[in-house]
């Protein structure tokens, strides 16, 4: 059994692990990216996601690289007189954070050195039947050559993200759709100690920093704060805006100065000083489009399957996305270890039957909280 899975970040590096525990040998991944790099910023771990990752020989990088956060408080900023009340607060949120790159560079340094293979960009795709059965052939671009060549597997994972081509090829009339917000993003590093006034402020505003992850209501948007390993302060803050411009390429928009600028005066008038502070000291914030995906109705089609972004791209606010392709992995991995691969159709279609409905919920229920936040 040869698995072409087309995607190299946390769906495709997840899968890779969980094909490989299922006892598969040959498992490939294809990333366009060219190189492996730290991007990204937060994200929060799930308990049934941090014991997956265990599971797989990652539990000390997971102690190493995480900070718990036991607490999600809610609350509410009148933007006038700054003054600030609690709506919820759950003492028993059981959740780690993260650094996307943390948590992407664990999942690869502990792969086989040869299983990703960078720069590879799979540009379209063909299911076929030969005399061993059905399987897959895909035309892929190699960057460094600039050739295009094809590669053949007799199952394809599609862990290509929320622009998925592979899901377009398949749901070619199902769109994303753009949620009326977008997140400004960024990452303070306070572990050179070069801002004590502000971090001191900031502690003080948020006592419960370092185990807290803090949704702060105002007016018209909200905003997420919480503290990650190594004195990194994560932030975001979301924005009501009509949808940008941009090229549908990546879900990230470009940001000038101009923009960055105009982001500070808002953020001025509506966060909590501390937190204006915070944002004004970060260097290199971005914005994030938000985008969802009616839930589809499969994701499986013969010898295809969709795992993460690309079988159910969500909006941030339930905390899933990078937990449900973590689990989608996992599940995909049991379900062809307990059927083997001479009824890889069953295993796939158990797949199915497990995932679809609980992230079609969790996909709406995620869209609902933003809808309300
Ligand atoms: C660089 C980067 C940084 C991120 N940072 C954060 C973060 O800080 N916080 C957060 O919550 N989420 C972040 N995300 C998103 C997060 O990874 C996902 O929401 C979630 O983990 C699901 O992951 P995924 O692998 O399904 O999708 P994605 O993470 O979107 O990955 C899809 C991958 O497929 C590759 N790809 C797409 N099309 C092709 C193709 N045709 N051929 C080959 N490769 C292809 C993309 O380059 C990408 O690496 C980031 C994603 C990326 C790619």
């Amino acid at each position: 059994m040869k698995v072409v899975v087309v995607g190299g970040s946390i769906a495709g590096l997840a899968c890779a692990h969980a094909l490989f525990s299922a006892g598969c040998k040959q498992v490939i991944a294809l990333e366009k990216a060219r190189t492996l790099k730290p991007a990204g910023a937060g994200l929060g771990l799930d308990p049934q996601t941090c014991q997956i990752l265990a599971e797989w020989g990652l539990h000390q990088q997971i102690m190493d690289s995480t900070i718990p956060l036991t607490i999600d408080q809610i609350q509410t900023t009148d933007s006038k007189s700054n003054a600030t009340r609690v709506l919820a607060r759950d003492e028993n949120f059981n959740y780690r954070a993260t650094h996307w790159s943390d948590l992407h560079r664990m999942l690869y340094d502990k792969l086989p050195r040869d299983t990703v293979h960078w720069g590879h960009e799979v540009v379209s795709i063909q299911q076929i039947e030969d005399g061993d059965g059905l399987g897959v052939k895909v035309e892929v671009k190699v960057a460094q050559t600039g050739q295009t060549v094809v590669v053949d597997g007799n199952l394809l994972v599609a862990a290509d993200g929320s622009m998925s081509l592979i899901r377009k090829h398949f749901v070619p009339h199902q769109h994303l759709r753009y949620l009326g917000y977008c997140a400004w993003r960024g990452v303070f590093d306070y572990s050179k100690n070069d801002s004590p006034e502000m971090i001191a402020s900031i502690k003080k505003a948020y006592p419960d920093l370092g185990k807290c992850l803090y949704f702060d209501l105002a007016k018209e948007t909200h905003s997420v704060f919480y503290e990650m390993h190594g004195k990194r302060l994560n932030w975001l803050w979301y924005a009501t805006q009509p949808e940008p411009h941009m090229q549908m390429n990546s879900l990230t928009a470009k940001v000038d100065k101009i923009a960055i600028e105009k982001m500070h005066e808002e953020a001025s008038k509506i966060c909590v000083p501390e937190l204006y502070a915070l944002v004004k000291a970060t260097a290199e914030p971005f914005l994030n489009v938000l985008y969802d995906l009616e839930p589809l109705k499969q994701f499986v089609w013969d010898r295809v399957v969709l795992v993460g972004d690309a079988a159910h791209p969500t909006s941030p606010h339930g905390v899933r996305s990078t937990n449900m392709s973590i689990i989608d992995a996992s599940v995909l991995g049991q379900s062809i270890a307990k059927w083997g691969f001479d009824k890889i159709s069953t295993a796939l279609a158990e797949y199915e039957s497990i995932r679809l409905p609980v992230t079609s919920q969790q996909v709406l229920y995620s869209r609902h909280l933003g809808f309300l936040k």
